[in-house]
Formats: structure tokens, sequence, C-alpha cells
């Protein structure tokens, strides 16, 4: 499949095609000087020889950095830019962030920046970064928030080779629905409710490929319709507000991304249900959880911190925050809500 994302910066493509991590040349659509491949651990471990040895020549470095959010730090990227210099890259060369969100986040970051920026490839390899690798967002975390440092950057091609979703360990199955889910609330309530029929165990790869070509659907007409975030972009932070405090509150890793999302949309239904009188298919979404595996780790004692930590995100404006709030399914809304009350709904 192949999907086009129309930027004002640029516009690039998304093939999504099984194996096609063994003929990225091809579809690059200029001979770079050198190539970093930026990929994690557990990555490397699986895939970095086949892109490796994609390439005919021998300009071709692989950085590996720790898996998992901690990553996504500013000692990291400083790393990164000292092998960039080192290996002699230059503003003809090209980044491949081969990895997941975190490394597509970090290695997109580095692209922007390195030399102001050179160009580079997505190549997501976890059901999560279908959403991580379009939108041209590229960030590292800072200790007091998530993603507080970084640039709007998209990349020139994105690589989508579902093969290697085949070796995702579960709880990077039920990380990455997580995300396709909040898509659905969002955008189309048909896809909803097919996520709600199946169970990630033992979903087929067929199954798995569409449901994520839906989710990437609803992305990129958000994304086009407003790059910079200035409006309805924002709809996809949905369950984001308490899920990235979670996130940042029991430190970098301990949830994966989506497991925070998770538990952010079940707080946004609730805020929804008291705050528009919103009926939603709360017991269907809570029984599915469960029966998934998600887990839930908030507690009373969390509460005073969180609110801190939301009142410090970007989504904040004048101790106000910007919640978005589903009317129904499908029909997002932005709605400022005051810290008293994120409070008492916490509680
Ligand atoms: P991740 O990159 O940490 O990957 C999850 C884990 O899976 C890691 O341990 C990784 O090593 C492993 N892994 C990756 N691919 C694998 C494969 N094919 N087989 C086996 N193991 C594999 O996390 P993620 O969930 O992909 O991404 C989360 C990040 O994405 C967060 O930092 C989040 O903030 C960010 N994000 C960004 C955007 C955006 O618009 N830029 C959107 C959503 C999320
Ligand atoms: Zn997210």
């Amino acid at each position: 499949e192949r999907l086009v994302v129309n930027s004002s910066l640029q516009s690039y493509t998304i093939y999504m095609e099984e194996k096609s991590r063994f003929k990225i040349p091809k579809l690059l659509k200029k001979e770079y000087s050198s190539i970093l491949i930026i990929t994690d651990t557990n990555v490397a471990k699986l895939y970095s020889n086949d892109i490796v040895s994609s390439f005919p020549h021998d300009k071709v470095y692989v950085v590996v950095v720790d898996a998992g959010e901690q990553t996504k730090s500013l000692d990291t990227f400083y790393y990164l830019h000292t092998k960039a210099i080192e290996y002699g890259l230059d503003r003809e060369s090209l980044i491949i962030a081969l990895g997941g969100g975190v490394i597509g986040d970090l290695a997109g970051f580095v692209a922007a920046t390195f030399m102001r920026g050179i160009d580079y490839v997505q190549m997501p390899t976890t059901i999560l970064a279908h959403d991580s690798s379009v939108g041209g967002k590229v960030a590292i975390n800072h200790e007091k928030g998530k993603n507080l440092i970084g640039s709007f950057y998209p990349p020139i091609l994105v690589l989508y080779d579902t093969d290697t979703l085949k070796t995702l360990p579960a709880r990077e199955v039920r990380s990455g629905f997580a995300e396709i889910i909040k898509e659905a609330m969002l955008a189309d309530s048909d896809l909803f409710d097919r996520l709600m029929s199946v169970s990630l165990e033992g979903l087929t790869l067929e199954a798995l490929n569409l449901f994520i070509y839906s989710g990437l659907q609803i992305k990129i007409k958000l994304v086009e319709a407003d790059e910079k975030e200035t409006g309805n972009r924002k709809f996809l932070n949905l369950g984001h507000t308490l899920g990235h405090a979670l996130e940042a509150k029991l430190g970098y890793g301990v949830l994966t991304h989506g497991e925070a999302v998770a538990i952010g949309l079940l707080f946004m239904i609730y805020v929804s249900e008291r705050e528009l009188g919103a009926s939603l298919p709360t017991e269907t979404l809570i029984k599915w959880f469960k029966k998934n595996g998600y887990i839930n780790p908030l507690t009373l004692d969390m509460v005073d911190e969180l609110v801190e930590i939301i009142l410090h995100d970007k989504k904040t404006v004048n101790q106000k925050i910007q919640m978005i709030l589903l009317r129904n399914l499908a029909g997002p809304i932005i709605q400022p809500l005051e810290a008293k009350k994120l409070k008492s709904y916490l509680q």
C-alpha cells in the first residue's frame, strides 16, 4: 500500500509493504554521501543487517542506543550528534530511524538539528509507530515532561515493513493498539466496533495490517489539515493529558506509551460523561482493556503530582487544561478545564 502525506515543508510517501526493508535504496530519490542508521538494541539484533546489506556502498553506519523511553534524552541526542560528526556525515547524508516511536522521535530530532537539518527516513517497526512516524513531530523528553524539546520536521519517506511486527512482544502490541483505538474514537466508530470485536492474542498479520492502515488514514487526514497543531491536530492528543503525565510521574519506561494512553482514554471518557453528558461505550472499552491484559497502576496518592505535571504540559494555557473530550464517538472537542476540576475528577 502506498499513501501520500502532503506537508507544507515537503510531501512524502508512506510505503507499507512486507519485506520492504530489503529494498530501501530503490525507494530513495537520490544518492546520499553516507547513511547513518539509528536503532535500538532490540531492533538492531533483528533487522539492522537487512538494511545495511541492502545498500551497495560501504558508507553505511549503524549506531545502536539503549531500548526504551529513557533513551529519548538530551544525553543520547548529544551522543548521536557526536557519532554523526565522527562518521563524517555532511549535509548530503541520510539518517534512517529504524525502530519504534522512541527511535523515530529521537533520530528525527537529530536529523532536524544536525547541520541545521538533513534528510531522514522513518522505518517504523512497532504498531505504535504507525502514529509517531507520520506527521513530522520529533522530540526528546525533559525530566519535567514528555516531548518538551523538539521540532516539526517531516521525513522524506516512511517505509513500513509490517513483516517486522511479527517479532513484537505482546506488551508492545497492546501499546500500539491503544493509539489505534484513540484514532478510532476520534474519527471512525466502525473501526472502533471492529477493534472491540477482536482479541489481540492470535490476531492475524492481515487483520493487523488493516487496522494499521485505517489508523494511518485518520492520522494523515488530521495532520494534513493542521500540520503545526494550531487546531484540529490537537485531537490526536486524546487520552494524552493524563497519559503523558503518568509516564512522567512513574518514570519513563515504567508504562509503555500505549498503556499510559489507554488509562488516559478512560479518564477522558469519565470527564466527557460529566462535563458534556456524553454517552460513550465505556463498559465495552473497559472490558476490552481487561480482556487484553492492560494494566492500571493509578492510585489516589498520585493525584496531586499528576495535576502538577499536567499544569506544566504543552497543552495547558493560562492554568486551564485544554482537554480533548468526546461529545460522542467520532465527535471530539477541545474543552478548557480548571485545575480544581481536573483534580476532583482524578480523585
Ligand atoms: P519503542 O520505540 O520504545 O518500542 C517499544 C519496544 O519494542 C522497544 O523495547 C523496542 O526495542 C522494541 N521493538 C521495536 N520494534 C520491534 C520489533 N519489530 N520486534 C521486537 N521488538 C521491537 O516505543 P513505541 O511504542 O514504538 O513508541 C513510543 C514513543 O513514541 C513514545 O516516546 C511516544 O512519545 C512517541 N510517539 C510520538 C508520536 C509523534 O507524533 N511523534 C506519536 C505517538 C507516540
Ligand atoms: Zn501517543
